[in-house]
């Protein structure tokens, strides 16, 4: 089965529509407007764990410090996703220090998962 989601409300649409029928958006204006990393910054909302994790993995090597705090909420918002939380903290890894990579790591060391705490414990001592 081949699905085709709405990037914006995440409904299921018919391929090739330019307005979704979910939410009313032109899918092609907004692709073109907003800057691949806002597209995979906002992917990180995706119901799909496997859209979100693909969004993970690029912000990885997008060198976008505002990724992390999206990064962090992404992260607290699965708590129990210990894999795509240790995915989320290698990808704040690899982001330009200052200022929203510390918050995000101290966003995390609160992160239900002990794996996930401990990590993000270990990344913050080493940018402290
Ligand atoms: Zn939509």
């Amino acid at each position: 089965m081949n699905h085709h989601y709405c990037p914006l409300c995440f409904a299921e649409i018919p391929i090739g529509v330019e307005n979704c029928p979910a939410c009313g958006r032109n899918i092609e204006a907004w692709e073109r407007q907003t800057p691949y990393y806002g597209r995979l910054i906002w992917a990180l909302k995706n119901p799909h764990s496997e859209v979100r994790m693909g969004a993970i993995l690029s912000l990885a090597n997008q060198n976008h410090a505002e990724a992390a705090g999206p990064l962090a909420e992404c992260a607290l918002d699965y708590p129990v996703d210990v894999v795509q939380g240790m995915a989320i903290l290698n990808a704040i890894d690899h982001l330009p220090a200052g200022t929203e990579k510390r918050q995000a790591l101290e966003k995390l060391i609160q992160h239900p998962a002990h794996a996930v705490r401990v990590s993000a414990q270990e990344k913050l001592d080493h940018i402290l």
